[in-house]
């Protein structure tokens, strides 16, 4: 059988949020907005936030506390203050780190009854409505119901495990023009590796393989422009707009597929190396790759992201995710041995793989810089 879900409204565009700010109106009167240090300061998007909440006279108080691949101590410390200043909606600005904070706050403010264990541990929680503003184009958070956490108490990231796909997505790709060649480039990888591992997942769909041949086609416009020895602050308008589809497609897509192993192994590089999130998974994309037997959907994949075979597509990626990443073998086996309990997501992967296999792609996914 055949499902397909994406519930919130996008609106995409230079503006979009001065021209459609009003929609908010329906969620309530006084938001929270959630957001990160530095950046939506800089580019513009707090600014248009706060202009457009104030037209549509919508009170507003601002938790910017959310650093990169935000924590549960930040999530309950803004749910505490969105309770204590009363809100009814959660804005979160910003990339995956404060989307993803915002749902999960929302999540939080929705069950304060419930502790952190009992949200973690319980299915199918409510919310409070949850608006995304995108400012990087990566996660495709802004269409996707998941929240992604990091939990000290188990020492990884986590999906929060609840449902919460925002009501509204505003896509400005003016809000992405100043994003700096490295940060570009994770996050373009990031949206590659969602499209990818959407379609090569046991979950897809024709539903699902359409939206993501579409956001292969917008990555392919703009691949031969990522090049990390290049000033990419000179990235046209056009260029980040196509990023930010292709980030989007992949958003809806995962929101039906789930992701699998590089997504799945990853969290370990990110929690224990310190590798951004589109690096780590990146950086394992050429042994996952080169880990499939049947090439039908992966050499279609290439073709229309504008590569000739695998081997092109692969040639293009090595240089972008090369590091200096280091572990022990030790290491490695214990990802491994992580990674193979990971039930969630090997089940996503549609080839058999035993933990010797995931331990071999750890290992083989040390290229150097
Ligand atoms: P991020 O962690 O949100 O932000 C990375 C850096 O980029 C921060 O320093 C941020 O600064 C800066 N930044 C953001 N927008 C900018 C802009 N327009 N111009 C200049 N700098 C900007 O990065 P991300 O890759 O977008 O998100 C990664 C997180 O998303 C991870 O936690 C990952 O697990 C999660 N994720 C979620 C999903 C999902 O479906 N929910 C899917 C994939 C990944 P400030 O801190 O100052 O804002
Ligand atoms: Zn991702």
């Amino acid at each position: 059988m055949e499902s397909f879900h994406m519930p919130t409204r996008v609106i995409f565009g230079k503006g979009a949020l001065l021209e459609h700010g009003h929609l908010m109106k329906a969620f309530g009167q006084k938001a929270l907005i959630v957001t990160g240090r530095q950046s939506s300061r800089i580019n513009g998007s707090l600014e248009d936030c706060i202009t457009t909440l104030k037209a549509s006279g919508i009170y507003f108080a601002i938790f910017n506390e959310v650093e990169e691949n935000p924590s549960l101590e930040t999530v309950e410390k803004g749910a505490v203050y969105g309770r204590l200043e009363k809100v009814d909606f959660i804005i979160g600005i910003g990339g995956g780190s404060p989307l993803d904070a915002a749902k999960a706050i929302a999540v939080f403010m929705h069950n304060d009854r419930l502790d952190r264990k009992a949200i973690l541990e319980t299915k199918g929680l409510g919310a409070l409505p949850v608006i995304a503003v995108a400012t990087t184009s990566g996660t495709g958070s802004e269409v996707t119901p998941y929240a992604i956490v990091t939990d000290h108490e188990v020492r990884t990231k986590r999906n929060l495990g609840q449902m919460v796909f925002p009501m509204v997505a505003y896509l400005d790709p003016g809000y992405t023009m100043d994003l700096c060649t490295a940060i570009t480039i994770n996050t373009a990888i990031d949206a590659f590796s969602h499209l990818a591992e959407g379609y090569l997942n046991t979950n897809a769909t024709p539903w699902s393989d359409a939206l993501a041949e579409e956001g292969f086609r917008h990555f392919a416009k703009v691949a031969g422009q990522l090049d990390l020895k290049k000033d990419l602050k000179d990235l046209s308008y056009e260029a980040r707009a196509g990023l930010m589809r292709a980030s989007a497609y992949g958003g809806m897509v995962i929101s039906q597929t789930g992701t699998s192993l590089p997504h799945g192994m990853g969290y370990a590089l990110t929690y224990h190396k310190g590798l951004p999130h589109g690096l780590a998974n990146g950086v394992l994309y050429p042994p996952y790759l080169k880990s499939f037997k049947d090439l039908t959907k992966i050499n279609r994949m290439a073709t229309l992201s504008g590569f000739e075979d695998l081997e092109a597509l692969l040639d293009f990626l090595t240089p972008l995710v090369a590091t200096d990443v280091e572990f022990s073998d030790e290491e490695a086996r214990q990802f491994a041995k992580e990674m193979a309990s990971n039930t969630a997501k090997l089940k996503n992967h549609p080839e058999p793989v035993s933990e010797e296999d995931l331990y071999h792609m750890y290992v083989q996914m040390i290229t150097r810089k």
